[in-house]
């Protein structure tokens, strides 16, 4: 963050060990970001320019318009999204872009009703268009103008960013790492809703990072008999011990479908779930589905899935996608972190303050880190 202290005019150039910064107008940002005697009118962000290269970028505090919030940042949760982003392998995607849209804030001003200065608060990261055939019937979720902060648009790789007012949740005592996990988790709690679990029954969720763990949780939440599939054996050990789920097999072995079989009595699971984004993963679960099975895709890859009509058929087997969450999945996932039936903080293995992203940044792409999930401080 740069501060000028002293008094200056609002517009002109201001000079601070060794470089110039020019004052621009700001108006429009609260006080104590134009106050004279602190004035803070540049941030610190961090761009990802194209496919592996990251920068940091001086660059302009944005001010809030009508409809939109000013926050502080105060903490970031490192996605799948944004490894992906950075490896140049999300769909969807175009640089440069500052990523990042798993956020704690400090809300600082703007039009958001109810909210206070200086409040703890996240927000839903998916800004929707409102009118559109998802819009109108409640998916703001899936809306096909949707701009996902960090994705579509720039995120909070910086020290604020401008929001949809409508788009921010109150803090509710959580802490900020825990409001952090907020997104991450809702979007587990959406594949199970897509799902509809039923009670008792067995629901195989492949992939255990933390979108995987998250999904596991919510559908132990939902009574869910849960068991886990990964590649990796101490990913599955962190399910068994941490999370409680009583059956882990690993991807890797020959006989998957035939532990599968035994640990369902013959059923296989009635519920898959993918939470990989891996082709070859969402493939071969078609294979692991009970007859009049549901499989729900969480995960997202660029290619096409390729599926057996005729073993697809004989199960009569529903398949869905899972995209983002809706605002009931972000309060679900609060409210269970208030009633202690998730402690998602067990999943960050990595922690590093924001200078030290660019650095770090390409070692959470190497499973041999062991990173599940990455925190960084503001
Ligand atoms: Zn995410
Ligand atoms: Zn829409």
């Amino acid at each position: 963050m740069i501060i000028i202290r002293g008094r200056q005019s609002e517009t002109g150039a201001a000079k601070l060990a060794d470089q110039t910064y020019y004052i621009t107008t700001f108006k429009k940002l609260p006080a104590e970001i134009r106050d004279r005697n602190t004035i803070i009118y540049r941030m610190k962000s961090l761009v990802c320019i194209t496919p592996r290269q990251f920068e940091y970028r001086d660059i302009k505090i944005p001010s809030p318009e009508e409809g939109y919030s000013l926050i502080k940042i105060s903490r970031i949760g490192i996605c799948g999204t944004d490894l992906h982003a950075f490896e140049g392998t999300q769909p969807f995607f175009n640089y440069p872009r500052i990523l990042g849209h798993e956020l704690a804030a400090e809300y600082i001003s703007g039009d958001a009703e109810n909210f206070k200065k200086g409040e703890r608060v996240t927000f839903i990261p998916y800004f929707h268009c409102g009118k559109c055939i998802a819009c109108r019937t409640g998916k703001e979720n899936c809306c096909t103008n949707i701009k996902v902060c960090g994705v579509h648009i720039d995120g909070g790789m910086a020290e604020y960013l401008i929001v949809p007012s409508y788009s921010l949740i109150h803090g509710q005592q959580l802490s900020l790492d825990e409001l952090a996990l907020v997104e991450p988790l809702a979007i587990g709690v959406h594949g199970i809703r897509r799902a509809e679990i039923i009670s008792g029954e067995y629901v195989l969720v492949v992939g255990a990072g933390p979108i995987g763990l998250g999904t596991m949780e919510f559908a132990a939440i939902a009574g869910a008999k849960v068991i886990a599939l990964d590649i990796n054996d101490s990913r599955l050990q962190f399910c068994k011990e941490k999370l409680k789920v009583e059956h882990t097999v690993n991807a890797l072995s020959e006989d998957v479908s035939k532990q599968l079989n035994e640990i369902t009595n013959g059923d296989m699971p009635t519920v898959v779930i993918d939470a990989t984004g891996n082709l070859n993963a969402i493939n071969n679960s078609f294979r692991y589905m009970a007859h009049g099975a549901r499989y729900v895709l969480i995960g997202l890859q660029k290619g096409e899935i390729c599926i057996s009509h005729p073993e697809f058929h004989k199960r009569e087997a529903t398949l869905k996608s899972s995209r983002n969450a809706t605002r009931q999945d972000f309060e679900h996932v609060m409210n269970s972190m208030k009633n202690g039936h998730v402690d998602p903080t067990t999943y960050i293995t990595h922690r590093v303050v924001f200078d030290d992203v660019k650095n770090e940044f390409e070692s959470w792409l190497n499973p041999a880190t062991g990173v599940i999930k990455a925190m960084v401080e503001l």
